[in-house]
């Protein structure tokens, strides 16, 4: 099924984040999350692709996994250490399992630079990756967006001219970098559209679900009255409560500004889903 398909259903897609486990064996642990996970109906599932292509095995095989549970894997892919020729192995590579949606991303600078170099022969941004794979491929593509800009966006505007390549080079919808304000994800698909890129954007929810949380920098705002209400929690199960609810009342809000879709971080556990549509279902 193509993820790009189902924007015509007259609900909101349901779609959960995952990533390979480290070790190979966890990935039992994985499958008893997506059997979890099975009763809301997921749209997609999205698997993320380690950067430099680790666990690059677990990938595929986490992504046919999906397809023999009948549900959609979304298979992120990035353009870290390959060439166009190994790109085009890989892809080959999903194809054959019966992917049918790539989420095309450039990726990260691997641990310990700054910048992201382009491979030998390979691509440097997104949206090469996006025109390659329209060229030769028919999956279905997704790229990432950034309501409060990417880390290295060197403006808004330029932020936004490049997302604009991406839809222009054939993407078929965003999914956004996690965020936690609402009124961010709002008038950042108004600036899209006031650019001319209609193309849907589901929006990624993070549950935060313990104070360590706190401890990274995502690079995006984190409000007061969340970071407070989890780290003054007096036990563990009262921090991922809280966390939970904060996550919940968000995606009730974003439901009410008529989002194409929700895309939870799932973080490979399932808990958290169940728990925010058991709120979304009761409201
Ligand atoms: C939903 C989502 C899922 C993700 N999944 C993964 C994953 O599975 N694996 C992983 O490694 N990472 C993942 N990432 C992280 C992502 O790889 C990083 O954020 C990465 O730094 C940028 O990837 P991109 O595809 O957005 O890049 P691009 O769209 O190429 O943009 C990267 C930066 O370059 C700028 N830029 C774009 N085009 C040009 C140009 N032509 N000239 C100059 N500047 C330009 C942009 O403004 C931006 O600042 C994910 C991010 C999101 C939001």
């Amino acid at each position: 099924m193509k993820i790009r398909d189902l924007f015509s259903m007259a609900r909101p897609l349901r779609s959960f984040e995952v990533f390979p486990p480290k070790r190979d064996g966890d990935v039992e642990s994985l499958y008893r999350c997506f059997e979890e996970l099975r009763p809301l109906k997921p749209d997609f599932i999205s698997v993320t692709y380690g950067a430099g292509g680790t666990n690059a095995g677990l990938h595929y095989e986490i992504s046919a996994h999906l397809i023999k549970m009948g549900i959609t894997p979304l298979a992120h892919f990035t353009c870290v250490g390959h060439s166009k020729a190994q790109i085009r192995e890989q892809l080959d590579r999903l194809k054959g399992a019966g992917v049918e949606n790539i989420l095309a991303l450039r990726g990260d600078p691997p641990k310990g630079s700054l910048r992201f170099e382009k491979p030998e022969d390979g691509f440097g941004h997104a949206s090469e990756l996006v025109e390659f794979i329209r060229e030769h491929y028919d999956f279905c593509i997704g790229v990432a967006g950034y309501p409060e800009l990417h880390p290295e966006a060197e403006s808004a505007d330029s932020d936004l001219k490049y997302l604009k390549r991406k839809a222009e080079a054939g993407a078929d919808f965003i999914t956004t970098q996690f965020f936690f304000s609402n009124a961010d994800y709002a008038a950042f698909v108004t600036r899209l559209r006031t650019v001319r890129i209609h193309i849907p954007v589901i929006p990624g929810v993070m549950p935060v679900l313990t104070p360590k949380f706190f401890a990274r920098d995502w690079g995006v705002k984190i409000p007061p009255a969340l970071r407070e209400a989890v780290e003054s929690a007096s036990s563990p199960e009262e921090a991922e409560a809280r966390g939970i609810a904060f996550a919940a009342e968000q995606c009730k809000g974003l439901l009410r500004l008529g989002t194409p879709g929700l895309h939870l971080y799932a973080m490979n556990k399932a808990q958290a889903s169940l728990k925010i549509y058991e709120a979304l279902e009761g409201a």
